[in-house]
């Protein structure tokens, strides 16, 4: 019998908790129904950490982050916290996650529940049946490249200095990693820089296009310009399937992609590291969102994000995507049913809080999988 997976839950603050409550519920409905076990062990990430240990993240849960089979996490900060100097701000215990979990790979789905498709802000026909994937790079490029600082010149003048800079290995390394999801999808990626502009993106192009021919010649693959990106992400986002780009770019690109389809409550995302020899690779799953301390403790909250960055856990570091699949579609079913939190609530829907949300997708998931 295969041996259960060690979850790292790392709840947070803020609206953390609550919308972690119902996944621990979904986790367990996995575990008792449909025999994937699960040993889940909690600990304290962000203001949590910070007021029990004076750190936003205690060396033993660095520890057992590693050990783990995936992480999952709610959302750390707060107005509590909010005039801490920024080395020891809650933040930083998830920014030591990524980079001790040398996390380089983020994935962010972008996918338009044809319930929500009137909540998008672009017309309905352009976001219907929306499925994108961006695969940002997240450990290198412009936000830690060297030499980086403010200096005064000679003159007088002050100068601001930041450099965009890849290797081949970084460039590789996440490129891979978007060919392989692009082959469990529609098989097309797009790779996007500025190659017209920046030697770092006639290096991307390169090495994209050199491992393309060395190992994903079955992958219909594409390049384009980042400025272009962000107009296409707008006017056809439809045309794209996996998208795969530098650390700049993808973060705003991956914002845009994001906000086609409607609310914040509902986007998931994962953060992959190198694989091991077995396979395994180092994965964090958490909600876009962050702690929305105007909601929290009143059950206003959407757990959706939650719920689905578990449905991301299922398919990425389980390697269960039937699994996956029936968790996302109980989630479609429950928002068609009309039952909405307040941030997707439309006039002629029945407004539920975060529980009765977890209710109804676990009723659901009896439904249609039990
Ligand atoms: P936020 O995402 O917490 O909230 C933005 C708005 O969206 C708020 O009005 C909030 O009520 C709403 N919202 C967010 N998630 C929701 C959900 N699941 N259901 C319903 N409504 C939801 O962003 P913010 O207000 O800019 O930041 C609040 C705190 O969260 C800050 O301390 C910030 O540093 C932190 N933050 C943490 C993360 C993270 O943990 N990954 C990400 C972003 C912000």
């Amino acid at each position: 019998m295969a041996s259960n997976k060690k979850l790292l839950v790392l709840p947070g603050d803020g609206i953390g908790p609550e919308v972690m409550a119902q996944v621990a519920r979904v986790a367990e409905w996995f575990d008792r129904k449909r025999a994937i076990g699960f040993d889940l062990e909690e600990d304290l990430v962000g203001g949590a950490a910070i007021d029990a240990h004076g750190t936003p993240l205690a060396d033993a849960t660095m520890d057992k982050a590693l050990a783990a089979d995936a992480v999952l996490l709610g959302a750390v900060g707060g107005p509590k916290w909010d005039d801490l100097p920024f080395e020891q701000k809650p933040e930083r215990g998830l920014l030591r996650l990524r980079k001790e979990m040398a996390l380089f790979a983020n994935l962010r789905p972008a996918l338009c529940f044809a319930p929500l498709v009137e909540a998008s802000t672009l017309k309905p026909e352009v976001v219907s049946g929306l499925d994108l994937m961006i695969v940002r790079e997240l450990t290198g490029g412009v936000y830690f490249g060297e030499p980086r600082g403010i200096e005064t010149l000679s003159d007088g003048q002050r100068r601001g200095v930041n450099t965009q800079v890849y290797t081949t290995e970084e460039i590789r390394r996440v490129a891979a990693v978007a060919f392989e999801l692009a082959r469990k999808r529609a098989n097309k990626l797009c790779s996007v820089e500025k190659a017209n502009v920046m030697e770092s993106g006639v290096l991307w192009r390169e090495e994209v296009t050199r491992l393309h021919g060395e190992s994903y010649l079955d992958v219909e693959l594409s390049h384009m310009y980042a400025d272009n990106c962000a107009m296409q992400l707008v006017r056809a986002p439809k045309q794209f399937d996996v998208i795969v780009t530098d650390n700049l770019f993808g973060d705003m690109l991956s914002d845009a992609a994001a906000m086609l389809t409607g609310s914040l409550g509902m986007l998931p995302s994962a953060s992959l590291g190198a694989a091991d020899e077995t396979g395994r690779r180092r994965a964090l799953y958490e909600p876009v969102h962050g702690s929305a301390p105007d909601i929290a403790g009143r059950g206003k909250a959407n757990p959706l994000a939650c719920v689905l960055s578990f449905a991301m856990l299922l398919r990425y570091s389980l390697d269960q995507g039937a699994e996956a699949d029936l968790l996302e579609n109980a989630v479609e079913v429950v928002l068609a049913s009309g039952k909405r939190t307040p941030d997707i609530l439309q006039p002629g829907h029945e407004a539920v809080s975060t529980e009765a949300m977890g209710d109804a997708v676990l009723a659901e998931l009896d439904r249609l999988g039990g």
